[in-house]
């Protein structure tokens, strides 16, 4: 916590350095907003190949095709979900929270794509619908879909609070690895990375600048739809928090089950082709 006087005295010209008008990180003309009606258009037809029930303050695996859809729905009550994904063939290239909060904004929605971590930086899916676009920012600053937060994980919850609790979405994505690929819970536990806080609203306070969650405004029937840009593995943790309008890593939450389909579309998307390698030559200057 930051103290609330602070150390130092502003300086004269305090208000002015604060004017100054902020520049956008990562100017976003280089990743031209894709043109979703190709996709959705896709749907017509399409299969549902597999489906996967997420049992509360469990996870489970899921896999999809490189152009495969995949969505997540709310059933039965108001459930985020922490999402996990993996290049299929290689674990080690893996969702990258951050890189994808530093393209995207704090919380993705459809037209947002996540990102895989360096070396490969390279599309591992498009958001293609999310059923609640409508929510955009409340007047605390909150939004859904967050890529902000990191995971509820038992160590913080030790850190914190000194206790032993099993279900925590790190616990649960690391179950679900270990059980899909026969690692050990070990070797899982180190592919388990930052997720997509799936229907998780969240923010920052103004004042502290503090992480803050509130009630999801997920209900049953909403979904959050992905197009696959590679061959993924993807795991998905019914949180412990339940709809995070109270507390995590207990399980005195309400909690709910979360749906996974996944769907095979008639015929390719026009124009889409297999995620590529970045174009970087790795050489790092020597
Ligand atoms: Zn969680």
């Amino acid at each position: 916590m930051k103290p609330e006087t602070p150390a130092h005295v502003a300086p004269e010209d305090a208000a002015a350095r604060r004017a100054v008008a902020p520049v956008i990180c990562y100017p976003v003309e280089g990743l031209p907003a894709p043109d979703l009606a190709p996709y959705h258009a896709a749907r017509d037809g399409w299969e549902q190949v597999a489906e996967v029930l997420v049992p509360a303050r469990e996870a489970r695996c899921f896999d999809v095709p490189a152009g495969h859809f995949f969505r997540i729905t709310s059933v039965e009550g108001p459930q985020v979900g922490d999402l996990n994904l993996w290049n299929a063939h290689d674990l080690h290239e893996r969702f990258y929270s951050g890189k994808t909060r530093a393209l995207h904004g704090t919380h993705l929605s459809a037209g947002d794509r996540m990102w895989s971590n360096l070396p490969y930086l390279r599309e591992m899916a498009l958001i293609t619908a999310d059923t609640l676009d409508w929510y955009g920012f409340d007047g605390f600053g909150g939004g859904v879909h967050d890529v902000i937060g990191t995971r509820c994980d038992p160590y913080t919850h030790n850190l914190l609070s000194g206790g032993q609790y099993h279900h925590c979405c790190h616990s649960n994505l690391t179950r679900a690895l270990a059980a899909r690929t026969g690692l050990s819970l070990h070797e899982a536990e180190l592919h388990v990375h930052d997720v997509l806080n799936v229907f998780m609203c969240t923010g920052f306070t103004r004042e502290s600048g503090q992480y803050f969650m509130k009630a999801s405004p997920v209900r049953p029937g909403d979904f959050i739809e992905f197009f696959a840009g590679m061959d993924l593995l993807g795991a998905l943790s019914a949180c412990p928090g339940g709809d995070c309008s109270t507390v995590h890593s207990s399980d005195q939450a309400a909690c709910f089950p979360l749906l996974v389909q996944v769907f095979k579309p008639q015929r390719a998307v026009p124009g889409w082709q297999v995620s590529r390698a970045n174009g970087y030559d790795r050489s790092h200057g020597l």
